[in-house]
C-alpha cells in the first residue's frame, strides 16, 4: 500500500467525533475537489506491506483497556488501492473498529459488511459533480453515514434533493451536511455554519450537521491532526 501518513489524534466528523481515533491516510485520489484539504495525500507516500502497516498502527494504539480501538482509512481515496479491503479485514479481526472515508465515486460494495462507511457525495461546487456511483445506495446501512461538503446554497439544494430522492434518512444511519472551511490561504471561501442551520431547520431536514472539530482545535492547515 501507499501511505500518506498514520497518526493518533481524535475523530473529527461524523457521529464518533470527540473519540480518540488512529488515522490511515492512503496516498493518491481521482478527484480533484475545489476546496480538497488534503492535497498533500495526492503524490508522493512511502510503500508499506499490511504487515507494516498493522505494526506502526498498534504502536500508535497501546495495550490493554487504554488501546486505541477506533480506525479510520481515509485518503486521498482509499478505494483506489486494492489492499484497502484486506486492511480493513485485518483490523476487524484484531477487535478494532474501522472507519472509511470515501469520496463517492468508488463502489463500497468491496469492503466488510462491519466497515463504517462515510460516504461523500460530491455536491456541484466541488467542482466534482455526478460523481457519485449510485450503487453505493443500495451497498450501504444504518451503521453507515452519507457526507455532503457544502460550499453554496446551490449545493445545499443540491445536497436537500439528493437526501429526499434517495430517502437517504432511512437508508443509513446518518445524513451529514458539513459547511466547506474557509481554506486558511484564502484559494475558497467557506460557508457560514449558521447560515447552513438555518437552511437545514428551516427546511426541517432529518440531517445532522458535521463540523471538522479539529479544525478548531488546531491550525486548520495542519497535517497529522
Ligand atoms: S475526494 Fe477527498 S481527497 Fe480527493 S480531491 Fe476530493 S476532498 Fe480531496
Amino acid at each position: 500500500m501507499v501511505i500518506t501518513e498514520i497518526f493518533k489524534s481524535i475523530q473529527g466528523e461524523g457521529t464518533r467525533a470527540g473519540l480518540p481515533c488512529i488515522f490511515v491516510r492512503l496516498t493518491g485520489c481521482n478527484l480533484r475537489c475545489t476546496w480538497c484539504d488534503t492535497v498533500y495525500a495526492f503524490h508522493g507516500g512511502k510503500k508499506y506491506s499490511l504487515d507494516e502497516v498493522l505494526a506502526e498502527l498498534n504502536a500508535l494504539a497501546g495495550d490493554g483497556p487504554r488501546r486505541v480501538s477506533l480506525v479510520e482509512i481515509t485518503g486521498g481515496e482509499p478505494l483506489l488501492q486494492t489492499e484497502t479491503p484486506a486492511l480493513a479485514e485485518r483490523l476487524l479481526a484484531e477487535g478494532s473498529t474501522v472507519m472509511i472515508e470515501t469520496s463517492g465515486e468508488r463502489f463500497v460494495g468491496v469492503l466488510p459488511r462491519e466497515v463504517i462507511k462515510i460516504v461523500d457525495v460530491k455536491c456541484p461546487d466541488s467542482g466534482e459533480p455526478d460523481t457519485f456511483d449510485l450503487a453505493n445506495l443500495d451497498a450501504v446501512g444504518k451503521s453507515d453515514e452519507i457526507k455532503f461538503v457544502i460550499a453554496s446554497r446551490r449545493d445545499y439544494d443540491f445536497a436537500r434533493d439528493f437526501t429526499a430522492r434517495h430517502e437517504l434518512a432511512d437508508r443509513v444511519g446518518q445524513v451529514l451536511f458539513s459547511p466547506a472551511f474557509a481554506d486558511p490561504q484564502g484559494r475558497w471561501p467557506g460557508l457560514d455554519a449558521r447560515q447552513l442551520v438555518e437552511w437545514i431547520l428551516a427546511d426541517g431536514l432529518p440531517v445532522r450537521l458535521g463540523l471538522q472539530l479539529h479544525k478548531f482545535i488546531w491550525d486548520p492547515a495542519m497535517k497529522g491532526v
